[in-house]
């Protein structure tokens, strides 16, 4: 008697739109890693999805009108849409242009997402696909993951609506943060990118509570943080961190090897009228200090931050001191963009609006000085050995890679254009720096 083996059937498919910032991928990740918990199939397109979930950026407007878009075309091509993420946040303005959609949650509601997957289409039942591996499921190349530490924002930049989109600072407990990372690691992850909104206030919510972690206690206290993952043997890397006194206790973890060298600091502008403007701390002599103080126990330190210009007040005088800031401060990697104006942001109240061509005229001359300080900067790495992380293989370039200095998708790369020897993704490799660009260098394997 021979037995048939029926074929496994497949399960619902669920097709997700992801657009915005490291953290919504953060929150793509989770609803895809749930949705596969439950048996869900991904749909690579509209066609073959039973729904499809968008998950949308609500912070600039060209980001609200780049969600709304993508809302509507899902709509026009498989007319099943969930929409999350922070554009979930007013669901008025979504479901006044497209009365259509099934469901409107806001940010990290992935409870609610799922809820509302559940009823378009419900989950096929097998115990087989709840074994999801620890590490959950990433849309990142698996060997770098976003360690999402907190949620929202206790300060309240006039420019910003995260606040009022996301809340007051929520921090997640120091064991959870350190379980799903080494869990990762486990995983193959190579390079933990931490995020949140203001990495170095980590914990304050909490009262910096401490738990055990590898038989020790550790506070939830960005310090604690940064050494608990440098225990991990992984790349660490520090986003959007605050040039705050307590952030000289992560220098030594950058010095000892355990930590990425490197840190993301959003300056946003340097004049100090203007961080009024902008309800931003900020002491340009301090942050100078505090720059060369770092450098000198870490002369390696790489440093990218990200500032607006055309800010509503801004003056010439303004300009010219964050032109002089940009000139002192020699930071290695740097983002500008022109204000824009963000609907529900206080600072859209605020006098002294800034001609369009006015901005854009300031934009190239920061761009211009800040050219010139990268090339200076990649030019003196040429004939150093650096250790690089491989990201892809096969490319018409070469094989690109990343140093300690450059995040994914935001900085630079390293290129090798002829390897000796075949490479893998994630593999970390020594190389001899042999030529440099504006933003990217090139090298040979060592
Ligand atoms: S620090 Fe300022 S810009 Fe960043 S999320 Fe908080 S309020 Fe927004």
């Amino acid at each position: 008697m021979s037995k048939s083996v029926a074929a496994p059937k497949a399960g619902p498919k669920v097709g997700l739109v992801s657009l915005g910032c490291p953290k919504a991928l953060v929150d793509s990740e989770r609803i895809v890693t749930q949705l596969k918990a439950e048996g869900y199939e991904i749909s690579p397109d509209y066609a073959g999805a039973d729904v499809v979930v968008v998950n949308t950026c609500g912070f600039l407007d060209s980001a609200r009108a780049e969600s709304l878009d993508a809302i509507g075309e899902a709509l026009a091509e498989n007319g099943k849409v969930i929409v999350t993420g922070c554009l979930g946040a007013t669901p008025d303005l979504i479901l006044s242009q497209y009365p259509n959609v099934l469901a409107v949650t806001g940010p990290h509601r992935y409870e609610q997402v799922m809820t509302a997957v559940h009823g378009v289409v419900p989950p096929r039942h097998d115990p087989f696909l709840d074994l999801v591996p620890p590490a959950g499921v990433k849309l990142t190349p698996r060997h770098y993951a976003y360690l999402k530490i907190s949620e929202g924002c206790n300060h309240r930049c006039s420019f910003c609506i995260i606040p009022q989109l996301r809340g007051d600072l929520v921090s997640r407990p120091i064991d959870e943060v350190l379980r799903e990372a080494e869990n990762l690691v486990n995983g193959g992850v190579r390079e933990l990118l931490v995020i949140s909104q203001d990495t170095s206030a980590y914990g304050v919510d909490l009262r910096h509570k401490g738990a055990e972690w590898r038989g020790r206690e550790r506070r939830a206290h960005m310090t604690d943080l940064a050494a608990g993952l440098g225990e991990l043997g992984a790349w660490v890397r520090l986003h959007y961190v605050y040039p705050y006194p307590h952030v000289d206790e992560v220098i030594p973890l950058m010095a000892e090897g355990k930590v990425l060298p490197y840190l993301d600091i959003p300056f946003q502008h340097a004049s100090a009228s203007v961080l009024k403007a902008m309800r931003r701390p900020g002491n340009q002599e301090k942050v100078l200090q505090r720059l060369a103080a770092w450098r000198r126990d870490v002369p390696d330190l790489a440093i990218r931050s990200t500032f607006i210009v055309g800010f509503p007040g801004e003056t010439e005088a303004d300009f010219q001191e964050l032109l002089g800031f940009l000139k002192e401060a020699r930071l290695d990697r740097v983002g500008c963009f022109r204000y824009e104006a963000v609907a529900g942001a206080p600072a859209n109240d605020l006098p002294g609006a800034v001609p369009e061509e006015v901005k854009e005229e300031r934009w190239n001359r920061f761009m211009a000085l800040q050219q010139e300080i990268s090339i200076e900067k990649l030019d003196a790495k040429v004939g150093r050995t650096l250790q690089v992380i491989v990201d892809e293989i096969d490319t018409e370039d070469g094989v690109i890679c990343r140093s300690y200095a450059d995040a994914p998708e935001i900085d630079g790369n390293v290129i090798i254009e002829e390897p000796t020897r075949r490479l893998r993704p994630g593999e970390i490799v020594e190389v001899t720096i042999e030529a440099a660009g504006e933003y990217d260098l090139w090298g040979r394997l060592v």
